[in-house]
């Protein structure tokens, strides 16, 4: 028994899962001709009452075509110092977009709509115009912390107000909800576009789709086709999205549940300290002095557990729809023995 905690898009198919891709119906998507494909974006953007999605390979697809949709280069988009967007997309904000980066300190992965304000760049030649705002929900550096919808309802108003646009990474929007209790169709009221991910807590294997107006997923289609991200007969990956809005969103309480636990169990530990709140279905936790992240790894290594190392002296660990409870009772004998 392998128990892999690195990151929830560890997790395969399941054989009902695989089921329903196989007998999904195919046809070539360049030709707008999958009818699969059209399911999945029709339900996704009806779920966050939005009038149209596009499907693409990965979160990072669809967050780079989201930021090149919304801005022109040499303008710039407002994002948390800690962000996916920036920190985690191979440098494709300048390499895609040509836009300036304005990072903001926030707290937990999120910032306030006052740090927005405070971060427009006055209307004057020697800045580049601030045209964009992106949001991150659950905050994967933030420990996956969640947004208070209030407060995206005041960042949602200062864009509206000086003229931005606000764009919602959401590969992880589906634990934020069903922790808040808030709705998909919120977010949707709230932010000019989304970007969803299937492949974290989800379980597909591969997709994302980004959400936003006809016109927005038009002009985004034509982004997709230049970055190469025109499938053909991709309704069988399609169809797995299709059958994780189905059947994986309410269970993404049970990996919650499970998370709680571990950060339980890491308090007792006497290697492990500043363990991050657990929000959602990450534990995040620095090595106390004296002990090593590698050393760490090693020993989970001996007993088949995986973790992530994140930066020299952190480590972070993420529940999903492949660790079960058995594994749950193998990690808290494993790290008792440690
Ligand atoms: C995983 C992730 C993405 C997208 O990643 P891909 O691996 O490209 O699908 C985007 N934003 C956040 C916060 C993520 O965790």
């Amino acid at each position: 028994m392998i128990i892999d905690l690195r990151s929830d898009t560890v997790t395969k198919p399941t054989k009902e899962m695989l089921e329903y891709m196989f007998q999904a119906e195919v046809g070539d998507e360049v030709y707008d001709e999958d009818p699969t494909i059209d399911e999945l974006e029709e339900k996704a953007a009806q779920l966050f009452g939005k009038e149209a999605g596009l499907f693409c390979p990965s979160g990072t697809m669809t967050n780079q075509i989201a930021v090149k949709a919304s801005t022109q280069p040499q303008q710039e988009v407002i994002c948390h110092k800690y962000s996916h967007i920036y920190n985690y997309e191979g440098g494709g904000l300048f390499f895609n977009s040509g836009v300036s980066v304005k990072l903001v300190d926030g707290d937990g992965g999120r910032f306030t709509s006052a740090e927005v304000v405070n971060n427009i760049n006055p209307d004057d030649v020697h800045y580049p115009e601030t045209k964009l705002v992106t949001i991150e929900n659950t905050a994967n550096r933030g420990g996956g912390a969640c947004y208070d919808i209030k407060e995206v309802e005041k960042i949602s108003t200062a864009c509206k107000e000086n003229d931005l646009l606000l764009h919602l990474d959401g590969a992880r929007i589906f634990n934020a909800l069903v922790e808040s209790g808030e709705t998909a169709s919120q977010y949707g009221g709230l932010c000019d576009s989304i970007s969803i991910c299937l492949s974290k807590g989800l379980g597909a294997p591969v997709g994302s789709v980004l959400l936003g107006t006809k016109e927005f997923i038009k002009k985004s289609n034509r982004i997709r086709k230049a970055l190469g991200g025109g499938m053909r007969q991709a309704g069988y990956l399609a169809a797995a999205g299709v059958y994780a809005l189905d059947h994986n969103i309410d269970r993404l309480k049970d990996d919650h549940g499970r998370a709680k636990k571990i950060g339980e169990m890491i308090k007792e530990l006497s290697f492990a300290q500043n363990i991050l709140p657990v929000y959602t279905n990450m534990i995040f936790f620095d090595m106390a002095d004296g002990y090593s992240v590698e050393k760490f790894l090693e020993e989970l290594a001996k007993h088949d557990i995986k973790a992530d190392p994140m930066g020299p002296n952190q480590i972070r660990m993420v529940t999903h729809l492949d660790f079960n409870d058995d594994m749950l009772e193998e990690l808290d004998k494993t790290l008792k023995s440690l």
